[in-house]
């Protein structure tokens, strides 16, 4: 497949949400009928034969390919949430953002040890997010981790920081 026609459907939005940053906008990826059926095809083919168990979102743009993910492989779809949202027992990791910190949770009931998991977010910047879910599973001991996103900024290298146990595997990358 081509991922050329993903990347001419990210919208590059400069100084958002403030100066220096470049803002991929993947709502424009998605607004298209069949770029998005495109992109769901895309991810199946790169999972549909690991035996995976659970797709596992992550707030809030993880919940839009996650479900849809978790769909075409016949799984459920487990979310991981920001502080407070989550109603039942919550495991929690805090991450270091670049002001103050922030934290993930996960219902303690969310996951088994015979799951094979893949973990999706949007996007890959400084890594501290999926870092952070990655704990998470430790809770868990899951069989096995991948971890997926739609776009990685390459250049931020935040791939050397996962556990070299996880695979890692983003469809489209730009620099920064
Ligand atoms: P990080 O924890 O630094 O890897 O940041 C990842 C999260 O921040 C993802 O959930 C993205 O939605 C968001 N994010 C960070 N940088 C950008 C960017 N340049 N464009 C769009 N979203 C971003």
């Amino acid at each position: 497949m081509d991922f050329e026609i993903f990347k001419k459907n990210i919208r590059n939005v400069p100084n958002f949400p403030k100066e220096g940053i470049q803002f991929k906008d993947v709502t424009t990826l998605f607004k298209d009928a069949k770029i998005l059926s495109l992109l769901s095809d895309a991810i199946y083919e790169e999972y549909k034969d690991k035996g995976i168990t659970k797709v596992v979102g992550i707030e809030s743009r993880g919940f839009i390919m996650g479900p849809i993910l978790a769909t075409r492989l016949n799984v459920g779809f487990v979310p991981i949430r920001k502080p407070g949202k989550l109603p039942c027992d919550v495991y929690e990791e805090t991450y270091e953002k670049e002001y103050g910190f922030d934290a993930v949770q996960i219902h303690k009931d969310a996951l088994s040890e015979n799951d094979v998991v893949v973990l999706h977010d949007d996007l890959l910047a400084t890594g501290g997010t999926m870092l952070a879910a990655c704990r998470l599973m430790k809770h868990f001991n899951v069989k096995k981790i991948y971890v997926n996103f739609l776009i990685e900024l390459e250049d931020l290298k935040a791939r050397e920081l996962f556990d070299e146990n996880i695979e890692i595997l983003s469809l489209i990358k730009y620099p920064i």
